[in-house]
């Protein structure tokens, strides 16, 4: 037996209702929102991550899926989806494109961590880009969208962050103090933060390590160091959450792994799966497009992962709705009439009617046990009886109740149901 890769899933025939659920309010609250899809390939050049994302990086340092392809190139398989819509959006001159550009995916993402955490090394994920709007009014509209698909999806309880981690003008400042106080505690910090101190200090806020984490609490606060501009940002914000209705609170220790981040950055998270983790982040990434070689071009965005979506829901015992099922399931007496039970079923089908037929040849009861396993709410049998009379008995699997329904009428008999 040949196993699946480590870190990886099967979405299996009974469950991927629920994924189709999820996928399919999620495309219906982006077309509230006037948000279009983009599809972007499963690998790219390695360099697109090394230049955006950071090579300091967690991401690109330990857990991409790089590999030299038959023609000698770097190739990865992308561990994110916000770097390739950027490349596309350069690549397809977008910007050409009236903007603001609105859009959103649907992707899989690769990510070599280590399983034993439960984590996967492919997970797929929802998320939205938009383009060219500059003021906080998109990171409203961002996460305004993020909040209408949680709650309609039934994920209850969530906690918004919100934070700015300022903008490469005044982060200055606050790498300065930052690194000053880190300094000061170096050698209780772990080996990666001593690199961060001196790479990227906002990233050792982000330390998942205990005792980084202890110390970085009384770290000082970004907020206290940020410009007017970005402090009147994130004041316009507040105000349009609050206006909204939508519940946030302002964290100071929310900075997201990656360098693209610029002004806002946000979390949903929940305490839900046992200690608290996030349900989808995201933030401003107004320097990004640039640095995949585009004109400047102010952004901001979500991901969600879709896993951690549904076993929230599970989880919280949000109900799903039920899966679609086959409407009618036709039923012969004996294998003399399974070219009628076929043509029946096609022309169901054609009329629209979710229906099927059991072509294995077995007994009439075996028919029937599969059509209740298969959940069918009717079964039309055709016998001899049937056949004589021009007709079908129809029967309702959840009373047992059965009619008799004329052969021309049986299309209309179940597109009215
Ligand atoms: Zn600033
Ligand atoms: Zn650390």
């Amino acid at each position: 037996m040949i196993n699946i890769p480590r870190g990886t899933k099967d979405v299996l025939p009974s469950e991927s209702y629920k994924w189709q659920q999820a996928e399919a309010l999620a495309r219906k609250v982006c077309s509230l929102y006037n948000v279009r899809e983009i599809r972007t390939p499963a690998f790219e050049h390695t360099e697109l991550f090394l230049r955006s994302i950071g090579d300091d990086t967690d991401v690109v340092g330990k857990e991409m899926y790089t590999f030299e392809d038959k023609g000698g190139r770097s190739i990865t398989l992308k561990p994110e989806e916000t770097a390739p819509v950027a490349r596309s959006y350069v690549e397809n001159s977008l910007e050409s494109e009236t903007l603001p550009l609105k859009m959103f995916y649907f992707s899989p993402v690769f990510r070599y961590e280590r399983p034993a955490a439960g984590r996967l090394r492919e997970h797929h994920q929802f998320g939205v880009e938009f383009y060219g709007g500059a003021g906080a009014e998109y990171d409203f509209e961002v996460i305004s969208l993020a909040y209408d698909f949680l709650t309609r999806f039934g994920i209850t309880s969530l906690g918004l962050r919100i934070n700015s981690i300022g903008c490469p003008d005044c982060r200055k400042a606050y790498n300065k103090a930052l690194r000053e106080f880190a300094a000061a505690h170096k050698s209780e910090l772990c080996e990666t933060c001593h690199t961060r101190l001196e790479t990227n200090p906002l990233r050792i806020l982000d330390c998942k390590v205990p005792s980084c984490k202890e110390i970085v609490a009384g770290a000082p606060s970004i907020l206290d160091y940020i410009c007017d501009d970005c402090k009147a940002h994130m004041e316009r914000l507040k105000t349009l959450l609050t206006a909204a209705n939508i519940p946030f609170e302002v964290d100071s220790g929310i900075v997201r792994g990656l360098d693209y981040y610029t002004k806002t950055v946000f979390e949903f998270v929940t305490d839900a799966l046992g200690a608290q983790g996030t349900v989808c982040g995201g933030g401003r990434y107004d320097g990004l497009v640039e640095s995949v070689g585009g004109k400047p071009t102010p952004c901001v965005g979500f991901g969600m992962g879709l896993e951690r979506l549904i076993l929230l829901k599970e989880a919280i015992g949000s109900p799903f709705a039920p899966a679609e099922r086959v409407k009618v399931m036709v039923i012969n007496q004996s294998p003399e009439y399974a070219d009628d039970a076929i043509s029946l079923t096609v022309r169901l089908r054609r009329a629209g009617v979710r229906a099927d037929c059991d072509n294995t040849g077995r007994s009439l009861k075996a028919q029937f046990k599969f059509a209740d396993k298969q959940c069918a709410e009717y079964v039309a049998v055709i016998g001899e009886s049937e056949k004589k009379s021009g007709t079908y008995t129809v029967k309702r699997l959840s009373d047992g109740s059965a009619e008799t329904c004329p052969a021309d009428r049986i299309t209309e008999y179940f597109s009215g149901r």
